[in-house]
């Protein structure tokens, strides 16, 4: 899903919490934009560069084949719910990481893309250990 999609979603979700959370409405934008730092992590492992246009090409050209990667999992998604327990920041973490992986998650779908990531660690271990 494209970044400006992805803050505009933010910022949606920012102004409906922010009467419950107040400044906390900020942290929407790490859980709803800064997680897909995993893609620029992923493009510089396998490119070695950082450059912004040739990682929009990567990402349209290349056919990965079940890559995990960690801000992009059910595993994040459950620690931030535990954590949410302890600290308000972390309700308003865990809404914004929830539209960030749905609507990621429809993306995929929607563009036969559903084999490239993994959604969870543990069966993308369970995956290259035993199959
Ligand atoms: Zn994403």
């Amino acid at each position: 899903m494209p970044p400006l999609f992805h803050i505009i979603l933010s910022t949606i979700i920012a102004a409906i919490l922010y009467p419950f959370y107040g400044i906390w409405v900020l942290a929407a934008y790490i859980s709803g934009v800064l997680v897909d730092v995993d893609h620029l992590i992923e493009y510089f492992k396998t490119e070695k560069a950082l450059s912004f246009k040739k990682l929009k090409h990567y990402y349209k050209t290349t056919d990965f084949d079940n890559i995990f990667q960690p801000f992009h999992s059910v595993e994040f998604l459950i620690i931030l719910i535990i954590l949410s327990f302890y600290h308000e920041v972390f309700i308003v973490l865990a809404v914004s990481y929830s539209f960030h992986y749905a609507v990621d998650f429809i993306f995929q779908i929607n563009n036969d893309f559903l084999h490239h990531r993994n959604f969870s660690f543990f069966y993308w271990i369970y995956q290259k250990s035993f199959k």
